[in-house]
């Protein structure tokens, strides 16, 4: 095998877009604290989402959410602060019953921060007495079925009905 000198490269090295000399990486979301890696992979879908937008499991229509932030004025409806971070549509009624067809009038839903499992969101979803007992969650069996006559503990200070304008005072939950 002849050769002289240096071989030859057909292509140069390619400089790329590596690291830039001085500059830290920076992750853009924080590392998750105490989650371990089977805590971290979301379950799988088990199916699609029907396509009655009122049928249990119909994702929320993007619409009707935006409505839901603007409504409250960005703040949590349970501690009053402003979403600074994630949040969560909370359902105010359950699935079944009068679930299936109020399931997204905007009386039927609470902004709350975090998610069903972080935050407001997740304290009220972990407590189904609280969640019952301040009206963010309206039982099968209520008298009063309609979200839009079951007074909710706004900020956990005033007792409210959610209107499509916003939030009216309302007499406190019965007992
Ligand atoms: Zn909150």
């Amino acid at each position: 095998m002849k050769s002289s000198g240096q071989p030859q490269r057909r292509k140069p090295l390619n400089p790329g877009k590596g690291l830039a000399p001085g500059k830290p990486i920076q992750r853009k979301t924080p590392m998750p604290r105490g989650a371990g890696p089977v805590a971290s992979v979301p379950a799988p879908r088990k199916r699609q989402a029907p396509k009655d937008p009122d049928a249990i499991g119909a994702a929320l229509p993007q619409d009707v959410r935006q409505a839901r932030v603007l409504l409250s004025g960005g703040l949590c409806d349970w501690c009053g602060r402003p979403i600074t971070g994630p949040y969560s549509i909370h359902h105010r009624l359950p699935g079944r019953m009068g679930g299936r067809r109020n399931k997204h009038r905007l009386a039927a839903l609470a902004l709350l921060d975090g998610t069903g499992t972080t935050g407001c969101h997740g304290l009220l979803e972990s407590s189904r007495t609280l969640a019952l007992g301040a009206g963010f969650l309206i039982p099968d069996g209520a008298a009063v079925p309609a979200p839009e006559l079951y007074p909710m503990f706004l900020h956990q200070v005033r007792w409210v009905l959610v209107t499509p304008e916003g939030f009216a005072d309302s007499a406190p939950l019965a007992a």
